[in-house]
């Protein structure tokens, strides 16, 4: 009998085989990236983070300090755990930091040529045994797999937003990835205190093939004009119990994020039902990308936030 690895927490045997991961490095410092750095250093990894832009790892490393405060103020963690975490964080905008990294994960923007790019100056500098993950959200791991030397020892692991906050990751086999790599993750997830759902390797994998659909509908229903953003929100907060209304989430996660999720799904499964909203794809034309931005569907300089239509 095939046993089914979906939720189930990895077997002991399995985890014997998985290679262990002592050292992370993580590309991309936002806030994705920032946050898989915080909970692997709070975990007692050492991590290299990197970043093209020498001011998002200032800002990345701030931004960890202030959230693990948070964690301080609710007794999750104590300063000491706080002042050890961020002991064990580099950050560098050079590749060959990565040479001692067990797994390096990458959360950098969500375009296929910029990770394609960063794979192909990245390889060079692992250890044969380094294992690569993507974080992205939609596409093909096989795929991006495949652009590497490494395609067995390449997989998707899929945090969420808030990554110290989320329990889940869900982890995406490629065709190729290896059952080693594929238990080492399991391994991790557990020990960053996630749980896992695998997912196949299918465009924007089973969270968001569900959940940007519903957010682009959303920015339909605004663009028709069936409702204002503050009525289209407070709708599904109280009408169907969502703790975020699905246009303040569609900031939350960055507008231009959710409309490439919106492309891969509509060129991936080529199915019409999939087309981005007009309206998300003028707000990421116009640079209004959401809470990063400071505007997206609310205007976030005014406090509290103000809807825009
Ligand atoms: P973001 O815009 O906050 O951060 C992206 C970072 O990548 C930026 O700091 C940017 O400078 C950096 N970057 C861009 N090109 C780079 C390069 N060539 N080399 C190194 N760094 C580079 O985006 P984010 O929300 O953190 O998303 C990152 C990834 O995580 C994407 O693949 C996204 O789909 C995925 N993801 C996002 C969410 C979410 O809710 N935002 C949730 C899960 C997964």
């Amino acid at each position: 009998m095939k046993m089914d690895t979906t939720l189930a927490p990895a077997s002991a045997d399995a985890l014997l085989l998985a290679p262990a991961i002592a050292s992370v490095g993580v590309i991309g410092a936002g806030q994705m990236g920032s946050g898989i750095a915080h909970v692997c250093a709070l975990a007692g990894l050492s991590v290299v983070l990197l970043d093209v832009k020498a001011e998002a790892l200032a800002k990345a490393m701030a931004l960890m300090g202030r959230n693990m405060d948070r964690q301080i103020g609710r007794n999750l963690i104590s300063p000491a755990d706080k002042a050890e975490a961020l002991g064990r964080i580099t950050t560098s905008t050079d590749y060959a930091a990565f040479a001692d990294s067990d797994l390096v994960i990458e959360a950098a923007t969500e375009k296929e040529d910029v990770k394609r790019a960063i794979y192909k100056t990245l390889t060079p500098h692992l250890k044969q045994s380094c294992m690569v993950a993507s974080n992205t959200s939609s596409i093909s791991i096989t795929r991006l797999g495949a652009s590497t030397d490494r395609a067995e020892k390449f997989i998707g692991m899929h945090f969420m937003n808030p990554v110290p906050v989320m329990k889940l990751v869900e982890v995406i086999r490629g065709i190729a990835t290896d059952e080693p790599t594929f238990q080492a993750v399991q391994a991790l997830s557990a020990k960053l205190g996630k749980i896992t759902a695998v997912s196949e390797d299918f465009p924007a994998f089973i969270v968001n093939r569900i959940l940007v659909p519903m957010i682009n509908e959303a920015v339909y229903t605004l663009y028709e004009g069936v409702g204002s953003v503050s009525a289209i929100d407070s709708a599904m907060r109280l009408g169907a119990n969502h703790p975020m209304g699905p246009l303040e989430l569609a900031d939350f996660i960055g507008l231009d994020t959710c409309l490439s999720i919106m492309q891969v799904l509509h060129e991936g499964l080529s199915d019409s039902k999939y087309r981005p909203c007009p309206l998300l794809v003028k707000y990421v034309e116009a640079g209004w990308l959401g809470r990063k931005t400071n505007r997206g569907f609310y205007d976030y300089t005014q406090t509290p936030p103000r809807p825009t239509r």
